[in-house]
């Protein structure tokens, strides 16, 4: 059972809608959140609400619903900002997502102040996003890419990396959970470490802030980038958190509205922090929901929900290793929310094909992290991966189901 000491907080999944179905004929048992979450209602009606009643553009009205539009978008940079400790506003610019926040700093700052030899950071275990932008860079600018080692547990070679620390390395672009096998990286340290190499560190984030507490001044990242639909919110929006010097500095993404402040053939001048980096229309249903999501999470805390999947994923993590053949892939010291796993004989994808046939939602495929998947010697792994809604129950009845599939398929 969960210990005294650790509040069961999956009473809230009463919250999620979505989570209250029949698929197969057999109720929903979702355990595919590092993909994407289920949405609380409180976020589908703040979203429904906005459209109902203030829907209109940003930043550009003086009638009523333009104001209210603004009031709000702007409000939920300043949840934002909170819910990550930013110092200031204007480090948050909002996105279509972390792929997008990525892509900015490749082509920000990389592309204006990095030369062909300079070198860029990534770990063996990044997902692709935060791999093939450095790609593209390496080859248009002759940057160069170094990769941080991972052991067999799926954990950091720390003096490995300490290694490829050098006069050249300009950047370090490092998750902080592993979306393919849920190891945590020690950022901090990791942090510290390229600063004093003079290098500046951009955090993928993406998995995990649903999780973790994150607190971009302690850990004093230069750049933090997390998707809302990874955390309860709706998609196609996501943050880049970026120092004020380093942002102030750079030039802008993308050319556009919003992000100008005089527009003339004799020459353009930009917006100030943080609309530079916003051209174009915002997703502004996607950021008041992004709010909405965050007001909700804080409502539970991010702590209590912390402690409580430690505690579900340590009960997974026994009763999968129970299946005879069941082989975890990624068991980090340091782990959050996710079980990736392979089992003997039998392919990734005809056991999620036949989960899904008895209601039980995973993962199954290279998960966008191929290179982790070569290191382990494999094209795919089963992923289960957690958020504080899952309960045992859930696991018991992913466990059933697996060895329901076993039978079936050896
Ligand atoms: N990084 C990690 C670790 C991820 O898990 C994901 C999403 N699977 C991304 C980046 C990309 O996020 P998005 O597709 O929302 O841009």
């Amino acid at each position: 059972q969960i210990p005294a000491n650790v509040a069961d907080i999956s009473s809230y999944r009463a919250d999620f809608p979505a989570l209250h179905q029949q698929v197969s004929g057999h109720p929903l048992v979702y355990l595919d959140n590092g993909a994407s979450t289920q949405k609380p209602q409180a976020v589908i009606d703040a979203v429904s609400e906005f459209y109902q009643h203030d829907y209109s553009n940003v930043h550009r009205g003086i009638h009523t619903l333009s104001q209210r539009a603004t009031d709000q978008f702007e409000a939920a940079r300043e949840t934002v900002r909170e819910f990550i400790n930013a110092g200031s506003d204007k480090e948050i610019i909002f996105t279509r997502g972390t792929t997008d926040a990525i892509n900015l700093v490749a082509h920000s700052l990389v592309r204006s102040s990095f030369q062909a030899g300079d070198e860029v950071i990534v770990s063996m275990m990044e997902h692709h996003s935060n791999i093939v932008p450095w790609q593209i860079l390496e080859q248009e600018l002759g940057l160069k890419l170094r990769v941080i080692p991972i052991n067999e547990h799926g954990e950091i070679i720390y003096d490995e990396f300490l290694k490829l620390l050098n006069p050249k390395t300009k950047l370090l672009a490092i998750t902080q959970l592993s979306n393919a096998l849920g190891s945590l990286t020690p950022l901090k340290q990791m942090i510290a470490d390229a600063h004093a190499a003079g290098a500046k560190v951009l955090v993928d984030g993406a998995q995990a802030v649903a999780h973790t507490v994150v607190d971009v001044q302690a850990l004093d990242c230069d750049f933090y980038a997390f998707s809302g639909h990874k955390l309860f919110a709706p998609t196609g929006v996501g943050v880049l958190y970026g120092k004020h010097q380093l942002l102030d500095a750079m030039p802008p993404y993308q050319g556009g509205g919003e992000m100008i402040k005089v527009v003339s053939f004799s020459g353009t001048t930009y917006n100030e922090l943080p609309h530079k980096y916003e051209a174009g229309t915002p997703n502004i249903a996607g950021v008041i929901g992004l709010a909405a999501a965050i007001k909700y999470v804080n409502a539970i805390g991010i702590p209590a929900i912390q402690d409580y999947e430690h505690q579900l994923l340590g009960y997974a993590t026994e009763q999968l290793l129970a299946i005879d053949g069941l082989h975890l892939i990624g068991t980090a010291q340091d782990k959050a929310s996710i079980l990736s796993f392979q089992i003997d004989g039998i392919h990734a994808s005809d056991l999620g094909t036949l989960l899904d046939q008895q209601g039980v939602a995973i993962r199954v495929g290279h998960h966008c992290a191929m290179p982790v998947m070569e290191f382990f010697g494999v094209d795919a792994t089963a992923r289960a991966s957690l958020a504080f809604y899952n309960t045992r129950d859930d696991i018991d009845a992913l466990v059933k189901a697996i060895n329901k599939a076993v039978s079936m398929l050896k």
